[in-house]
């Protein structure tokens, strides 16, 4: 393998079930020369539904949960998650988050340890919520990062954890470099994979706070 795909799912990947087909086709001629790797805001089982659902391939690696959990083979890459523990106190994080009753938690089937996921649905004064809470962590002195995706999610990860991080982790691991590594994606959530060293397609139906 001498080439590092990095797809994301929703409104990338999938959304279009036609272009989707087509596409899987193309990827299946070249399936042996590539490092296929799914990055997605979704857990782990709603990726594995969501697989199932469209017939997409099975990837080598799996970035689920915004990038707090990588997976190869169904298996939980426990280097990765030893290093995401490292300065992150998700109890005292939940308790202060708590105190924003504007942030909805979304179901116990998206949350992880490494993960706490709300749903934000005041779009106008989404910014300036957001900017209270990441005060709040910073006077607290929690470790931990706000990543605002799809105008509605919030997600507070530990500060070492995004899709980005993860796919450099990746190829390190597989020592691909970064002009054979491309990274697609849609929206806000993608954002720190255009941060990395790597080639980038940004979709035509990409959110604003992905083109901004
Ligand atoms: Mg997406």
């Amino acid at each position: 393998m001498n080439f590092l795909l990095v797809i994301d799912l929703d409104n990338t990947l999938v959304g279009d079930d036609e272009a989707t087909l087509a596409f899987n086709q193309h990827l299946q001629s070249k399936r042996s020369q590539i490092c296929l790797i799914y990055a997605t805001g979704r857990s782990h089982n709603s990726t594995c539904e969501l697989i199932a659902q469209k017939q997409l391939l099975t990837p080598d690696y799996l970035i689920a949960g915004a990038g707090s959990e990588i997976y190869k083979d169904d298996k939980l890459d426990l280097d990765w998650a030893e290093y995401l523990s490292q300065n992150w106190d998700k109890i005292a994080i939940a308790s202060l988050a708590q105190q924003f009753p504007q942030l909805k938690p979304q179901s116990p089937k998206e949350q992880n340890p490494w993960k706490l996921s709300f749903c934000l649905e005041l779009a106008p004064t989404a910014s300036s919520v957001l900017n209270d809470l990441q005060e709040k962590l910073a006077e607290s002195g929690l470790a931990a990062q706000i990543i605002f995706s799809s105008n509605r999610d919030v997600d507070i990860l530990p500060q070492t954890s995004n899709k980005g991080n993860a796919l450099t982790y990746l190829q390190k691991r597989l020592q691909i470099p970064p002009d054979a590594t491309l990274v697609c994606g849609d929206s806000g959530n993608d954002i720190s994979m255009f941060e990395q060293d790597a080639r980038g397609v940004i979709v035509a139906n990409a959110l604003s706070e992905l083109l901004e």
